[in-house]
């Protein structure tokens, strides 16, 4: 394998956004068409929403689809969203899941062909962050039923890297440094808590990621496969696509898949995509901006998408913030109003009313970079805000009191 070109598959890499869009389209009417054929659950899902797979003549038609939902999906266990079951021919040969933490298991049924592609895509990303064949990865993710460790492993593989797979063993540090010195360790895969990453990925055991979006030197985004994955931007209200760059929800249908149909599947994860015809390091894929939180999280206001993490953002700035914050959002005269709550870290600067309000004004300030909407700040007392417990205390639940809702 030539280690000294710039990509691993240049021809689909660098392929002409216009060329990409008409693979899209092809695939995209394909697996409709089949999930139609072979899977009650879509044929159900598309006769309920009175839509047959000929009314895909376009990309944009694709809206014309119903979203899938996780708790549809996941009602859809164990085979619900199977194309090809094991052991029929070019059956699924391997499956990984979803952690179920919130309820059961979401599955995927990956074939042979899958596998194959699956290498493919992790070894364009793995080239792409500067890995060639002759490299010694450690691979750092969980060879389980999550599908980071075997989705670097195959990639890694396809390109002539040796791994190491240390997965969970990855814990034992004293065995792992001697083997990053002494088989002469060129390069990792491993989740940020771990380490510092040298490069952004992002994917979804759903439609076995990784493989699906990777950085590259540019640091501008990620670049998303667009002949494997075809990647839409919602307001998570309306369901309504956004303007290109838009703050949205991200909703996958996964193209090239053989055994496991996921068609418009809605992640929760809000992010932006554009499509630039061609990236400064020659690709040509569509670009997702970093996971800046969920869906579930996020309020409209005024037409623009406001999430409690972008508040947060723009407030821990301010040495006078304290642990709690409140969106409160109303409608008065037909028109969204915004009210923002932010405890203070020492009730002092309470009794300064000057220094308050300047304080207010430029969290104000900040809040509106960040979100498009200006709030009206009020500084309030440290523990005077109603507290959310466990894993809620992140939610919109509890950082966003929407009035407008009976
Ligand atoms: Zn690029």
């Amino acid at each position: 394998m030539m280690s000294n070109r710039t990509y691993y598959q240049e021809e689909i890499e660098t392929l002409s956004k216009s060329r990409l869009q008409s693979l899209q389209l092809e695939r995209l009417k394909a697996i409709v068409e089949r999930a139609y054929t072979q899977n009650s659950f879509y044929r159900q899902l598309y006769d309920e929403a009175g839509v047959k797979p000929s009314a895909i003549r376009e990309l944009a038609d694709i809206q014309k689809l119903p979203f899938l939902e996780k708790k549809t999906v996941r009602e859809a266990y164990p085979y619900g969203m199977a194309l090809k079951r094991p052991g029929s021919e070019g059956g699924a040969l391997q499956v990984h899941a979803t952690s179920g933490t919130t309820g059961k298991s979401v599955p995927v049924f990956a074939t042979k062909k899958d596998i194959q592609y699956w290498a493919d895509l992790n070894a364009r990303e793995l080239w792409m962050t500067g890995f060639r064949p002759g490299d010694i990865l450690m691979n750092c993710y969980g060879y389980g039923l999550p599908t980071g460790g075997f989705g670097f492993h195959y990639g890694a593989m396809a390109m002539d890297v040796m791994t190491i797979p240390m997965g969970s063993d990855a814990r034992q540090y004293d065995r792992m440094l001697g083997f990053i010195i002494d088989f002469g360790v060129t390069g990792f895969c491993m989740t940020p808590s771990v380490a510092i990453k040298a490069y952004d990925e992002f994917g979804m055991t759903e439609l076995l990621g990784p493989g699906m979006t990777c950085e590259c030197e540019t640091r501008d985004g990620m670049h998303a496969w667009a002949d494997a994955f075809l990647v839409e931007c919602i307001n998570p209200e309306t369901g309504e696509w956004v303007e290109e760059g838009q703050d949205g929800e991200l909703v996958w249908t996964w193209l090239s898949a053989d055994g496991t149909a996921m068609i418009r599947y809605r992640s929760r994860d809000l992010s932006r995509l554009w499509w630039e015809e061609r990236c400064a390091c020659g690709r040509t894929h569509p670009k997702i901006g970093a996971i800046k939180g969920r869906s579930d999280d996020a309020v409209s206001i005024r037409g623009l998408i406001v999430f409690p993490s972008q508040v947060e953002a723009a407030l821990v700035k301010f040495p006078e913030t304290g642990a709690n914050f409140r969106l409160i959002v109303d409608k008065r005269n037909g028109l969204d109003t915004f009210d923002l709550k932010v405890e203070v870290k020492d009730s002092a600067i309470l009794g300064d009313e000057e220094r308050a309000q300047r304080v207010a004004r430029e969290m104000a300030e900040s809040v509106k970079t960040v979100t498009g909407n200006s709030p009206k700040v009020e500084l309030v007392p440290a523990d005077s805000l109603p507290r959310a417990t466990g894993g809620e205390s992140k939610t919109a639940s509890a950082r966003v009191e929407d009035r407008r809702k009976k």
